[in-house]
């Protein structure tokens, strides 16, 4: 057994790591990049290193680094974690050469599954059913063109060395494919630096079940089924194990398959094989395809720990150690039912823009396993991936783990950045998904429900005017009103863009009366805590001129500035501003150009999405302030309209 090892990731998978690590009694090594100095899985570790930099290629995909600072703090072993260098050959060689242990596959195992052609052509030989489709090397678009036709629409074109959801076309009708081509392939270009492509089949009603494998190289076991349907634009939003509806024939189908895939590749480690089911068909045993293999640890790996009480990280130490597997097939059983919920910084009303931000709050209630690479304080900075945590529930039946999520969402408190915290507690209350109807259409069939913010609630906005009033705290009563006469004051919080007036009229040193407009909330002071209309208020967080009121899912309402309000609005019509800091990846207007509103104006990637930006007005493009290929922070100038009338 080794004594150290060094994590070569960040946030909650480092954490996550780590934690297991030193139950272990191992020692461990974290490495970051200069903004994750100050992170919480570098204060976890017995040792940190620094890489520098901040963006991944500067810091966390640097091999050579990650390698000399394992040599340096006389690690053993190398954890990757997932992303960054997890499925990366060339580094598990240079890992391996330097006489170092990668807990995980070995190159040539990655290598083999690396492009979903060839991981594809290869499962074909092993008798694994394999979704219909073009795996060919012709990449003459013509020709693909008449392999779409063969295979029949719908298509789907995926890039193969894709991940994540990325280089993806769905092609309905002949005559988009050649633009859709077109796209997937720049898409693939920018993002993997390969732009070959495979045509698929393109399932119908789709749902996407993955099987958790294990193996020592040689034997392999599988752990049971993971459904990931619940997914928006292909990435999952909330997974579940095991998978609703599944028969006991079509699980050991498709364990049977899973474990003849490890084994052809003599896989080692922890690995998830992908298959896609048609819903539209039922769970039949003879209805599943694979799609791909990701040769790591799996983001959604904790539902899985929860129905089978496996640590899967430390089946994964033990293994790279050299110990054999340490569980036989029979050995293995599922209890109960898991779901988790990815929590993102994200603004979904906004179409779901990636968020930063510094979080001023973070709690999670008692009885869910909450996986997080963040604590209060710790700011998402836009160079990484925006997850704040996984929160995951687990109970003896499907339908009690999901009310469990969705009452563990409602008392997750998270201040600081908007979150998809509302949206995944609309998943979780969602009829259909209740009744176990999940494929992976589900989010955008329902999508304006499940986006829409819910209207505040009147006591929640009675609770934000007495805080933004500063009435909430021990301080005398009278504070701050001290100079109206009367004892009367009206403020104004915007809450999802919208601007609500809130006059508070104070009766009596423990009494104020708030008028928000629907309805008049009566607000009293009992031993010292506020109660609105005879309920105790919920908890909030105040930071600067935001109130975060932890009711619902929490409504973050912003004290408007009276006076900063009218030039804002004057310029916001004028200039286009970044909505979240990102890259320039195309501008589609000239200086003196006239414009309609709508019009797209440029395209701007941040974390793994691409975002278009349009005309607020139609008018006359004065000034482009940016070129492709530049990074802009949030909120900065990137196109100004002469004036109205110019
Ligand atoms: P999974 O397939 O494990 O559920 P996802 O589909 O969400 O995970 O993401 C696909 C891969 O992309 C994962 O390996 C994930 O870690 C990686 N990834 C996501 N965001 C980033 C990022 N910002 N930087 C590096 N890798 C990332
Ligand atoms: P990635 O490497 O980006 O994870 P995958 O091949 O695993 O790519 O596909 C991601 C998602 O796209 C799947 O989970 C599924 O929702 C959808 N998908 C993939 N292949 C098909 C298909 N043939 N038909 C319908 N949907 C598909
Ligand atoms: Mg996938």
């Amino acid at each position: 057994m080794f004594d150290t090892i060094l994590i070569a990731n960040r946030g909650e998978i480092a954490v996550r790591v780590i934690r297991t690590a030193r139950a272990m009694g191992l020692r461990t090594v974290a490495v970051h990049s200069d903004v994750d100095a100050a992170a919480q899985h570098v204060a976890m570790a017995d040792v940190a290193v620094s890489l520098g930099g901040a963006s991944p290629a500067e810091s966390y995909l640097r091999g050579d680094a990650i390698i000399e600072a394992a040599q340096a703090t006389g690690a053993q072993a190398i954890h990757p974690g997932y992303g960054f260098l997890s499925e990366n050959p060339d580094f598990v060689e240079a890992v391996e050469a330097a006489g170092l242990v990668f807990i995980g596959p070995s190159a040539g195992a990655i290598r083999k599954m690396g492009l979903k052609d060839a991981a594809k052509q290869l499962m074909d030989q092993a008798g694994v059913p394999v979704v219909p489709g073009y795996l060919g090397a012709d990449q003459d678009p013509g020709h693909l063109e008449v392999e779409a036709d063969r295979v029949g629409y719908p298509v789907l074109i995926k890039a193969v060395a894709g991940g994540g959801g990325k280089g993806m076309r769905l092609v309905e009708r002949p005559e988009e494919f050649v633009d859709a081509l077109e796209r997937a392939k720049a898409e693939a270009r920018t993002a993997f630096g390969n732009d070959a492509v495979l045509i698929e089949k393109y399932i119908q009603r789709p749902r996407h079940i993955e099987l958790q494998v294990f193996g020592d190289g040689t034997r392999a076991v599988h752990l049971f089924e993971r459904d990931c349907s619940l997914q928006r634009r292909h990435q999952k939003v909330i997974e579940e194990a095991p998978a609703p509806g599944m028969t006991p024939e079509m699980r050991a189908a498709m364990g049977a398959a899973a474990v003849r895939a490890a084994e052809a590749i003599g896989y080692r480690g922890a690995g998830t094989v992908e298959f896609i089911v048609d819903a539209a068909d039922g769970l039949r045993p003879d209805g599943f395809w694979f799609m791909e293999m990701n040769t790591r640890l799996q983001v959604e790996h904790p539902v899985t720990e929860a129905i089978t009480g496996v640590d899967l990280v430390e089946w994964q130490i033990r293994v790279a150690a050299g110990a054999p597997l340490p569980a036989t097939q029979e050995e293995l059983s599922i209890t109960g039912h898991a779901f988790e919920a990815r929590l993102y910084a994200e603004d979904v009303p906004a179409g779901f823009l990636p968020a930063t931000g510094r979080l001023t709050h973070l709690a999670f209630p008692e009885g869910l396993r909450a996986d997080s690479g963040v604590r209060a304080g710790d700011e998402i900075s836009p160079h990484y991936d925006p997850m704040i945590a996984k929160v995951i529930a687990h109970a003896p039946t499907r339908d009690v783990a999901l009310r469990k999520l969705a009452r563990g969402l409602r008392d997750t408190q998270v201040a600081g950045t908007v979150t998809n915290l509302a949206f995944l507690g609309a998943l979780a209350e969602h009829d259909g998904f209740a009744a176990g109807e999940v494929d992976t259409g589900l989010i955008a069939r329902d999508l304006d429900d499940l986006a829409a913010l819910p209207a505040p609630e009147p006591s929640a906005l009675a609770l934000a005017a007495l805080v933004a009033a500063g009435l909430d705290g021990p301080a005398h009563w009278a504070q701050g009103f001290t100079l109206w006469q009367p004892l009367e004051r009206s403020l104004r919080l915007s809450v999802g863009g919208a601007v609500q007036s809130v006059i508070l009229r104070v009766d009596g040193p423990d009494r104020v009366r708030i008028e928000t407009g629907t309805k008049t909330v009566m607000a009293e002071r009992r031993d010292g805590a506020w109660y609105l209309d005879g309920v105790r208020a919920a908890a909030h967080a105040r930071a600067g001129a935001v109130i975060t009121v932890f009711s619902g899912f929490g409504t973050r309402f912003e004290i408007v500035d009276p006076l900063a309000q009218q030039g804002a609005a004057e310029e916001g019509a004028a200039l286009t501003l970044a909505p979240m800091p990102g890259r320039v990846v195309s501008l589609h207007v000239r200086a003196g150009q006239s414009v309609a509103e709508g019009d797209r104006l440029a395209v701007l990637e941040a974390m793994k999405m691409e975002h278009g930006l349009r005309a607020a007005r139609d008018g006359v493009v004065a000034e482009v302030f940016v070129a492709e290929g530049d990074q802009v922070d949030a909120g900065a100038p990137l196109i100004r309209l002469e004036e109205d009338g110019a």
